[in-house]
């Protein structure tokens, strides 16, 4: 049996709830793997079958398995500057999503990204950027759309933070895989927002 023909490890909800204890988890100090014990290695050695797929900042201080408290094996983790679909990371989370079948999707951004502050540096102060970064930044910029220029910086840099996450939300809802995993019923792709000076993950809205 191949492994995308197995029954789901866990509902979408199952997930979300997960990944929300895992964080408490963290929170509080009490995470559960400071190490990994030899069984879990060799059982994973046979397949994979994580339950969520995170797309991430390659940012230092936002790793994903830390901050859900998730062991090896659970999470496939796709990380990229400012957390964009770019033809690379699109192709990973088609093999996440049709091949590994996970029920659950999070688009995670964070604080004071860098990425989404050098796209609104570009489109409103005229800033220029090394060329592989603009290629970058061009992805983000269709979320920048509704920004106001003129409001206060770190107003500024929260706002285009949430809309870049439900920017990247949009178009993996909209690929032929997130349609057809949604008419199945059994996936769910979320967003949400790790806030660096507290370790807390917010999550914002489910589609
Ligand atoms: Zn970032």
């Amino acid at each position: 049996m191949k492994i995308h023909d197995l029954p789901m490890p866990v509902s979408p909800e199952e997930g979300l709830k997960r990944l929300r204890d895992g964080n408490e988890r963290f929170l509080n100090g009490s995470a559960r793997f400071p190490t990994v014990q030899k069984e879990v290695l060799a059982s994973l050695a046979r397949e994979q079958r994580p339950y969520a797929t995170i797309l991430g900042c390659s940012d230092s201080r936002v790793p994903p398995e830390l901050v859900f408290d998730a062991n090896f094996g659970e999470l496939f983790v796709i990380r990229v500057a400012g957390n964009v679909l770019s033809p690379e990371v699109a192709g990973s989370m088609q093999y996440a999503v049709a091949h590994l079948k996970t029920p659950l999707c999070v688009v995670l951004g964070h604080e004071n990204c860098g990425a989404v502050q050098a796209a609104l540096d570009r489109k409103f102060r005229k800033a220029r950027h090394l060329l592989r970064m603009e290629l970058l930044i061009k992805n983000i910029l269709p979320s920048l759309e509704n920004i106001d220029k003129h409001a206060q910086p770190a107003a500024q840099i929260a706002c285009a933070v949430e809309a870049n996450v439900r920017w990247t939300m949009r178009q993996i809802a909209e690929s032929p895989e997130g349609r057809a995993r949604k008419r199945e019923g059994t996936y769910m792709l979320a967003g949400a927002i790790f806030e660096i000076a507290t370790g807390r993950v917010r999550f914002l809205e489910q589609i």
